[in-house]
């Protein structure tokens, strides 16, 4: 080993989902939106000047944060934008997960948050979740560095109703809590209007998902202007030019279809409660998701023999080999005839198997 290898900052990074090349595979694995962004983005892309990139983009991002804080009736000074989502709670644990005491987030959960507590080095408890994957409130309140958690939470697709949420932010005033809300666009309540009431409320949003903008990489963060000036400062210590000048124009023009996004969610929504009726009918089991996808257990065939005979089969769903979830698929809500698709093949594995 060579001497510059005892002081690497070792870590073990975070495993994203798979991202085929085979454009045949129906890919319901990372969570994506089926449907385009909305055509004000194309739009956009039509008009963008390749000679324009020899010049850096704006440091603030100020067409895109204007979009933002527009569409949620937020100041401009509320609004912290990132490279996804992942970025911005890469940022925010950077800039407030800073103390001895350890941040608590659920054990059944996004598997990024213990990646980043490890590679910034701060301690973390997971808090085990109750019957049927909720959240007690009460669990966190105890001695902590900061929270996270998502809402719906992934990967189960559970919902906490605002008040649940309210009991964890108000009893902790002494550290930030992250809602982070990747999902609620697919039938959830926002936590949004507390970010009024409560100035160690961060809510973190994302274009991945209910704006189909996964390729963009955009996200965001909504809170009170300390907050937000906080975030900022540890970001511009980093790196001034997060956003790229295309993606603060395309991000500002799909934040502004609000149409498009509702639309869509629309669809997914029904496709989801569709695949819930059929999935029971095929025997699975699954908690009742509030967000683009299912978290689903088969009563007889494991999980695992699922997966590979999906993927057989050219569909592509997310399995992990941890404790806890490994008997558990995490199905993304595709389009209807995707889902149809899927039945399809689920029913041939179920009958084949038993
Ligand atoms: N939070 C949760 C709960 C997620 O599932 C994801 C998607 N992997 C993210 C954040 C990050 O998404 P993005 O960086 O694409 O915004």
């Amino acid at each position: 080993m060579s001497d510059w290898e005892n002081i690497v900052r070792l870590t073990t990074p975070y495993t994203p989902g798979e991202q085929p090349r085979d454009k045949d595979i129906i890919k319901l694995n990372t969570n994506e939106n089926p449907f385009p962004p909305s055509p004000a983005c194309a739009d956009v892309l039509r008009t963008i000047s390749a000679a324009d990139m020899r010049l850096y983009p704006d440091p603030h991002a100020t067409e895109l944060v204007r979009a933002i804080a527009e569409t949620y009736s937020v100041k401009e000074s509320q609004v912290f934008v990132g490279v996804g989502s992942d970025d911005v709670i890469a940022t925010a644990y950077l800039t407030f997960f800073n103390s001895e005491r350890p941040v608590l987030f659920p054990d059944i959960t996004y598997s990024f948050y213990d990646v980043w507590a490890d590679v910034y080095g701060v301690p973390f408890e997971k808090i085990p979740l109750k019957e049927g994957f909720h959240i007690d409130p009460e669990d966190y309140v105890r001695p902590n560095g900061g929270i996270i958690f998502p809402n719906p939470n992934a990967p189960t697709g559970v919902l906490e109703p605002v008040e649940t949420i309210e009991r964890i932010v108000s009893a902790n005033p002494g550290s930030v809590v992250i809602v982070d809300e990747a999902y609620i666009d697919f039938g959830g309540i926002s936590c949004l209007p507390l970010i009024g009431k409560y100035d160690n409320l961060l809510i973190v949003q994302t274009f991945s998902k209910s704006r189909s903008g996964a390729g963009l990489r955009i996200g965001y963060a909504l809170g009170n202007e300390k907050l937000i000036r906080y975030l900022n400062e540890v970001r511009f210590s980093i790196n001034s030019y997060t956003m790229s000048r295309f993606t603060i124009e395309c991000g500002a023009a799909v934040m502004r279809d609000t149409d498009h996004m509702k639309n869509t969610c629309s669809k997914i929504i029904r496709a989801r409660e569709h695949a819930k009726n059929a999935l029971s009918r095929l025997g699975f089991e699954f908690p009742d998701s509030k967000a683009n996808f299912l978290f689903v257990t088969h009563k007889s065939i494991p999980a695992k023999t699922i997966f590979e005979e999906l993927k057989k089969r050219k569909i592509l769903v997310r399995w992990w080999d941890k404790p806890q979830i490994n008997n558990y698929l995490r199905i993304t809500v595709g389009t209807s005839s995707q889902m149809q698709k899927l039945t399809d093949a689920l029913t041939e594995i179920i009958s084949g198997s038993i």
